[in-house]
């Protein structure tokens, strides 16, 4: 297991386990981070990773976690942008018990 040297945007430099970090790469674009929580404070740290460091990472024993970018991001979109006075109209549509429960029926006969 070997000793991993990352910083702490609080604690500054600290040392752990290859254990403790994890690599994450995007499939889909090929960016590269790593994660960590730091040992002394605990908050939970993001770091950029250039390819070279994923490299060193995963040579040094740090598990590799692969993701892609949600199937979401390539659905067609249609109207204008949703503003604020839509979700207020949506909030009060959540608020109407009567006409939600006629909504979601009407989802779930299709
Ligand atoms: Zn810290």
């Amino acid at each position: 297991m070997a000793t991993i040297r990352a910083t702490c945007a609080e604690c500054g430099d600290v040392e752990m386990t290859s254990d403790d970090v994890v690599v994450r790469v995007c499939v889909d674009t090929g960016a590269g981070t790593y994660t960590f929580r730091c040992p002394e404070c605990r908050v939970a740290m993001a770091k950029d990773a250039e390819p070279r460091v994923v490299e060193l990472l995963i040579a040094s024993g740090v598990k590799l976690h692969r993701w892609h970018l949600p199937a979401e991001l390539d659905e067609i979109r249609v109207g204008k942008p949703i503003s604020h006075d839509d979700l207020l109209d949506f909030h009060r549509l959540l608020t109407d018990e009567t006409r939600l429960e006629a909504e979601l029926g009407r989802m779930v006969e299709g």
